[in-house]
C-alpha cells in the first residue's frame, strides 16, 4: 500500500480506511463505475475525499484529495469530487460527523424513483436506531442546488437519500457512515421484495412503534432518530 512520510499517522490511517470503504461499496454493489464519493474529516480540520473520475473501488491512498471546508485544495494533490459540497455541508452542520459515504445503492434509489417512503416504521432494527430514511427532493448533480437540497436533512438525520440519485450516511467514523450505507441498502431490499409480493407497504402499528422507541433508552441507544425528531415530516 501506497504511504507518504509527510502524513501524519491519523492521515495515514483515514486514507487507508476510505479506499478500504471504496472498495467494499463497489463489491457490495453500492457504487458501480466512477460513481460515489467518501471523506474523512481530520482532526485538523481538512478534509480527505475521493477524487473526481475514479473508480472508488480501485483507489490507493495516495490518489486521494485534501481540501478545506469551502472544498479548496490544500495540497498539490488529485483535484476533489464534484460533489465534495455533499460532504462539506455535513461537516459544516455537524460537529460529531468525522466521516460521510455518498454511493447510488439500487434498491434504496429504485424505491425514490418509485415514489416509496422509506419513513415508515416497518423494521424494528431501524425503528429503534435510526427511525426512518428521509427523501430530498431532486437537486441537480454538479450544481450547489444538490448540497443544498439536503441540508435541512443533515441536521436531523444519519441517514438520508436524494431522489433518483443516491444515499448520504454520515458517521462518527468511516466504518460508522459505511455502517449506515450497508444497513439503508437492506432495509430497502427487503422493503423492495415485500412490496413486490404484497403489492404494497404497511407500517407496524403505533402502539409498537411506542414500545419499540421506548426501548431506546432501556438499551442506551442514542443515534438520531427520525421518528423522534420528525426529521423530514
Ligand atoms: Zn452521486
Amino acid at each position: 500500500m501506497s504511504t507518504n512520510p509527510a502524513w501524519s499517522e491519523e492521515e495515514a490511517r483515514l486514507r487507508a480506511a476510505i479506499c478500504r470503504i471504496g472498495e467494499l461499496s463497489y463489491q457490495r454493489n453500492y457504487i458501480v463505475g466512477a460513481d460515489g464519493n467518501f471523506s474523512a474529516r481530520m482532526q485538523d480540520g481538512t478534509v480527505l475525499i475521493t477524487p473526481t473520475g475514479a473508480m472508488k473501488g480501485f483507489l490507493e491512498p495516495h490518489q486521494l484529495a485534501k481540501v478545506d471546508m469551502q472544498g479548496q485544495p490544500v495540497d498539490g494533490g488529485p483535484r476533489a469530487s464534484s460533489e465534495v459540497g455533499i460532504h462539506l455541508v455535513a461537516y459544516k452542520h455537524r460537529p460529531d460527523v468525522r466521516a460521510v459515504c455518498h454511493a447510488h445503492p439500487p434498491h434504496a434509489v429504485a424505491l425514490t424513483i418509485a415514489g416509496i417512503d422509506m419513513q415508515m416504521p416497518i423494521i424494528p432494527e431501524i425503528i429503534t436506531t435510526i427511525g426512518g430514511i428521509p427523501t430530498a427532493p431532486f437537486g441537480t448533480p454538479g450544481t450547489p442546488e444538490l448540497a443544498a437540497s439536503i441540508e435541512h436533512l443533515v441536521r436531523c438525520a444519519d441517514v438520508m437519500m436524494m431522489t433518483n440519485h443516491g444515499s448520504v450516511t454520515l458517521g462518527t467514523n468511516i466504518l460508522d457512515a459505511y455502517k449506515k450505507l450497508d444497513m439503508l441498502e437492506h432495509t430497502a431490499k427487503i422493503l423492495w421484495l415485500a412490496h413486490v409480493a404484497k403489492g404494497g407497504l404497511e407500517p407496524l402499528p403505533e402502539e409498537s412503534v411506542r414500545k419499540m422507541l421506548a426501548t431506546r433508552k432501556l438499551l442506551g441507544i442514542t443515534t438520531r432518530n427520525t421518528l423522534e425528531n420528525h426529521c423530514g415530516r
